[in-house]
């Protein structure tokens, strides 16, 4: 795989500082029931890196001492941590959102059956990607039978009150599949509620139009191809100043499975830590009395990602 890390470090992104810390996203390991080719993290069965306990504990610690209001829960499949319900259970217990990064097949597979309604029970935001409602598309990208099973998942959450009941919210994912910027989210979002409705009577809340970024497979991809410099100037030239002010990671801290803190998941897949004071590779142990706000984000060519066009985050357009 080729790797764009190197010529994404010299950068004129604009410098950004953070504000009052509000979310904390979490990589729970890279164990997941899928292999989807375009994996960012390289997730599979196979793996076997995962969050402990102990890791789990400081999580827990640092959301009551920093009062954390939303927990991002990442993977792999998050829900094959061991721990995870556990996290989920304490966080809830503590009022805080908890939002489920979701690959929707995990809620079919043998020893999970009862998870869609831990979740529910839970009151736990799913987010879910779904590439595309054309199951050719979501096949291509995620692999054969995957396209079919994500809807029987979303029926299932259907079912038992997601999309629906208040609290019990239902969000889907999409990205484009080439080196283009992603339509206008509002829209996409009408076509996906109308046909997902119209072909298998699936109701969900939001759609989150992300843009993709010249990072992990999909930086390699465009290399391959000759097309990561013109890719990084389209999201250059498509730059949006009121987008900065926004950005995620300006609420937003990344941690690996391992505890490590980075200020965003991009910067997390990069392996571009968080400096504080000069400090790089910090754990999130270090930063338990520590207040962030006003420390210096570290940034790439990638930041243009989010802040081209209607905006990009992992909740959708930063204008929507
Ligand atoms: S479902 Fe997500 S984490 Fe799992 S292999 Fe696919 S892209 Fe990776
Ligand atoms: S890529 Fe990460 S660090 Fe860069 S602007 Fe986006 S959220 Fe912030």
């Amino acid at each position: 795989m080729l790797d764009s890390r190197p010529l994404l470090l010299n950068t004129n992104f604009p410098p950004v500082q953070r504000n009052q810390l509000e979310i904390l996203q979490v990589n729970l390991g890279y164990k997941c029931n899928l292999s989807c080719v375009h994996c960012h993290v390289n997730a599979g069965p196979t793996r076997t890196e995962l969050m402990g306990e102990n890791t789990i504990d400081l999580l827990l610690a640092f959301i009551d001492q920093h009062k954390i209001k939303v927990l991002d829960v990442t993977g792999g499949a998050p829900e094959m941590n061991p721990h995870f319900r556990e996290l989920v259970t304490e966080a809830r217990a503590r009022g805080v959102e908890v939002i489920d990064r979701c690959n929707l097949t995990i809620l079919l597979e043998p020893g999970y059956e009862d998870m869609a309604e831990f979740l529910a029970e839970q009151k736990v935001t799913i987010t879910a990607s779904l590439p595309c409602y054309l199951e050719e598309n979501v096949e291509k990208q995620r692999g054969k039978g995957v396209y079919s099973d994500s809807i029987k998942a979303l029926q299932l959450l259907n079912r038992i009150g997601y999309g629906t009941e208040p609290g019990l919210s239902l969000n889907l994912v999409y990205n484009p599949v080439g080196p283009v910027l992603p339509p206008d989210q509002h829209s996409l979002e009408i076509d996906y509620k109308r046909e997902l409705q119209l072909r298998f009577g699936v109701v969900f809340n939001q759609l989150f139009v992300i843009t993709n970024m010249p990072i992990s497979r999909f930086g390699s991809v465009l290399m391959s191809h000759g097309q990561l410099d013109q890719y990084v100037q389209l999201l250059k030239d498509n730059f949006s100043l009121a987008n900065l002010e926004t950005v995620m990671c300006r609420n937003l801290i990344s941690i690996d499975w391992q505890g490590y803190v980075y200020d965003c998941d991009f910067n997390q897949m990069l392996d571009l830590p968080l400096i504080v004071s000069d400090k790089s590779r910090i754990h999130i142990r270090e930063l338990m009395d520590r207040s962030l706000e006003g420390n210096p984000i570290v940034t790439g060519e990638h930041c243009f990602g989010c802040t081209a066009g209607q905006g990009s985050s992992c909740g959708g357009a930063l204008d929507g």
